[in-house]
């Protein structure tokens, strides 16, 4: 038979009955034991040596990441979260205090990972040649898988005989059904506690939220002993970093358990004056609610009675303050998604834009603002929940406003977007039931929310607003000038009449040079005039969707040509050419296309490359042609360009120049321009089925392209 014996740390052996010292065998035997043990000193309890199976445990609990070597010589207190927090430190001092042994069975214990163990282990002392206890003896071994196997068999089975581990399932239960089914924290606090209270009968229980913004815990629901008063408002809010248990519990991811609270205020754990303790409180459990990496709060109940480690109690609360935390999370993402959705709302409601959203699966109005309700003359409880589409305006509602065709209903916009379509600003007429008319401009969208990493459409919103002024003032702006064009034209066709009728008596009479310079004047300015007014006019027509191609069929190459070789006639600064890439001077470009609009356009082009280019320089006028895939000599499509050695356009323009009255900002007003001439070339060339675009360095030049297919489908 073999027995522990102690004088020194080092002395320390394992010996035969005949006291013989075995130094060897007694070395490796522990080292190999299939259980931990490990040797204390019963003043502080120092680890003074352990085998490499106790270290091993120990070190899944500790999460200070020492080396074995760095836990031998260390306090029991210094191992924090897994052996102080259970109380296990009491059960040391009382063991060296009285001689007695302590033997504890299947305690539960979380590992820093989080996961759930289960424990045998004793405690034993050693005692000197005096007879006091010199050394505690530890023993250590993991009974896990055996309490598991045991609890999975007790929970499948109907009529198990355990009524303590029906009373856990059966608290579980009711708090995992109320986190599926509940979004409001109070009442899962309520139920909680009820269920922990009705089992278990403890006579205090509180569960506070954890407010991480803040740094203090709230006080959700309690249960507290007759006469609690001042129990209950100091555990009201409970800073972060407050010394009450609770708060020191939920730092650490472990619970907290002590058997006897009585106990530990003898060995000086606890206050006196612990209001649990003057209530003559005894077991104590403290639970932290740890969801992922959030902590959402703390559950801690007291008892009357002393409750063992591994008694139901205990198992209940590690179970449960997964769910409980669960559902206290999700609670709190509903009422942050709610405050998020309200703090929207509260935006969308001051927009002057009308704005309605719609819910994909019944088709129906979730939101509307006011501005909508306004807009639309509709009340807004009349919208929100109505379908959309129950909002039908009738053709004969447009026919009696006096609209021949038929307008666009606004729901029709959203319906759109219900099936996954995006509107963009699209006009339609809202016809009232007094006939009265407002135009607005409509937008609207699919909107989709990510889930499970996919994106699922979940609505679809719209964005309206009123533009009947504008509309109003457009529609006197081009009636305007359309009446101006036309007033305009005939004077100034008649100023040219005369001007080229006294420029040709000019042969018979000799004019003297002011005169004849004068009437260059009147003629070239008057063309100017004349070239304003048309493209003007092109504007308006434009406007009045009243631009019409005439289509031909035409050689593009002659007309080119022709373009270039008159514009070198009339150039005094600037120098002109043509290149033909990749096509002979014979070539012919057959396509149909509106020949007046195609030589405006590429006029157009080579005036402004000419007015940008104040300093004189090269213009280059550029063709291509892009055969057909299967037919070589065929052409399909052109590319034409316009070169200039200019002042160039910054990049921020660029994206600008296209459109209606649109002159660069930093334009010198010295060069003369309406701002019209590149929006009429954009159209003309929309219309031929081409594109436009340029391409330009500020200080270098610019090279504007056209491309269009030769034949228009
Ligand atoms: P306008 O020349 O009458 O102002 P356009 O519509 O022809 O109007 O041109 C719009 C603007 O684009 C011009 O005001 C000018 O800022 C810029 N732009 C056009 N062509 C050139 C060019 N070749 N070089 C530099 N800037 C140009």
């Amino acid at each position: 038979m073999m027995q522990l014996l102690a004088t020194s740390k080092k002395e320390l052996l394992l010996v035969n009955q005949a006291n013989k010292p075995n130094y060897h065998y007694a070395n490796v035997m522990i080292e190999h034991m299939p259980i931990g043990i490990a040797i204390y000193d019963a003043q502080e309890f120092r680890l003074l040596e352990a085998n490499a199976l106790f270290l091993a445990s120990l070190n899944t609990f500790l999460d200070l990441h020492w080396h074995n070597e760095q836990i031998i010589g260390r306090s029991i207190t210094e191992f924090g979260s897994w052996l102080f927090p259970l109380g296990i430190s009491d059960i040391f001092y009382s063991v060296a205090e009285t001689g007695q042994p302590y033997r504890a069975e299947e305690m539960a214990a979380y590992t820093i990972q989080g996961q759930l163990t289960f424990w045998n282990w004793t405690l034993d002392c050693i005692r000197d040649s005096a007879g006091s206890v010199s050394h505690v003896v530890q023993t250590l071994i993991e009974v896990t898988t055996q309490v598991q196997a045991r609890q999975s068999y007790l929970a499948t089975e109907a009529d198990s005989p355990a009524e303590a581990e029906r009373k856990r399932l059966e608290v579980i239960e009711i708090v995992e059904r109320s986190v599926r089914e509940l979004m409001d924290t109070q009442r899962i606090g309520a139920i909680a506690i009820d269920a922990i209270q009705t089992y278990f009968h403890p006579d205090f229980i509180s569960l506070h939220t954890a407010d991480n913004d803040q740094r203090m815990y709230h006080l959700l629901c309690v249960h507290v002993p007759p006469d609690s008063k001042q129990i209950v408002s100091s555990l009201q809010q409970v800073p972060f970093t407050s010394s009450l248990l609770l708060a020191q519990t939920a730092q650490h991811r472990q619970p907290l358990f002590l058997a006897d609270l009585q106990a530990a205020v003898k060995v000086g754990r606890i206050d006196q004056q612990h209001p649990l303790i003057k209530k003559k409180m005894r077991g104590f459990i403290c639970t932290p609610l740890w969801f992922g990496d959030q902590l959402e709060g703390v559950l801690t109940a007291a008892f009357s009675q002393v409750i063992q480690p591994t008694g139901p109690e205990m198992r209940t609360f590690l179970s449960i303050g997964t769910h409980i935390a669960a559902a206290l999370a999700q609670a709190r993402l509903h009422v942050d998604i709610q405050n998020r959705q309200m703090r929207l709302h509260s935006v969308l409601d001051q927009l002057p834009e009308g704005i309605i959203i719609a819910e994909i699966v019944s088709g129906s109005i979730d939101y509307a603002n006011p501005a909508a309700g306004r807009l639309l003359r509709l009340p807004l409880p009349q919208l929100i929940g109505t379908p959309v589409h129950r909002f039908a305006q009738s053709y004969a509602s447009s026919s009696q406003a006096g609209i021949e065709f038929p307008t666009i209903s606004w729901n029709f916009f959203l319906i759109q977007a219900l099936s996954g379509e995006t509107v963009r600003s699209k006009e339609t007429t809202i016809i009232h039931s007094d006939g009265s008319q407002v135009s607005m401009l409509v937008s609207a969208a699919p909107l989709y929310t990510s889930y499970d990493g996919n994106q699922v459409m979940t609505g679809a919103v719209m964005v309206f607003q009123d533009i009947t002024a504008q509309k109003s003032i457009e529609q006197h702006k081009n009636e305007f000038l359309s009446i101006a064009n036309h007033e305009l034209r005939t004077p100034i066709t008649i100023i040219q009449g005369f001007a080229e009728l006294l420029k040709l008596e000019e042969t018979n009479t000799a004019l003297n040079d002011f005169t004849r310079s004068a009437l260059a004047h009147i003629i070239d300015q008057s063309e100017h005039l004349a070239r304003l007014i048309k493209a003007m006019l092109d504007v308006s027509r434009i406007e009045h969707e009243q631009f019409e191609l005439k289509l031909a069929t035409h050689d593009l190459l002659p007309i080119i040509t022709h373009i270039v070789k008159s514009q070198a006639i009339m150039l005094k600064y600037h120098h002109i050419h043509l290149r033909l890439e990749g096509l002979q001077e014979t070539a012919t470009l057959i396509g149909t296309f509106d020949k007046e609009r195609v030589v405006q356009v590429i006029n157009n082009l080579i005036n402004n490359a000419i007015k940008y280019s104040p300093e004189g320089g090269e213009i280059e006028v550029g063709l291509q042609a892009i055969a057909e895939v299967r037919h070589p000599d065929r052409y399909r499509e052109v590319l034409i360009w316009v070169k200039d050695q200019g002042i160039g356009i910054a990049p921020d323009e660029i994206p600008h120049i296209f459109e209606r009255f649109h002159r660069a900002r930093t334009l010198d007003r010295s060069f003369s321009g309406f701002g019209i001439g590149l929006y009429i070339v954009k159209e003309i060339i929309t219309r031929h089925s081409g594109r436009v675009w340029v391409e330009s360095t500020v200080g270098v030049g610019s090279t504007f392209y056209i491309r269009f297919p030769l034949k228009i489908y």
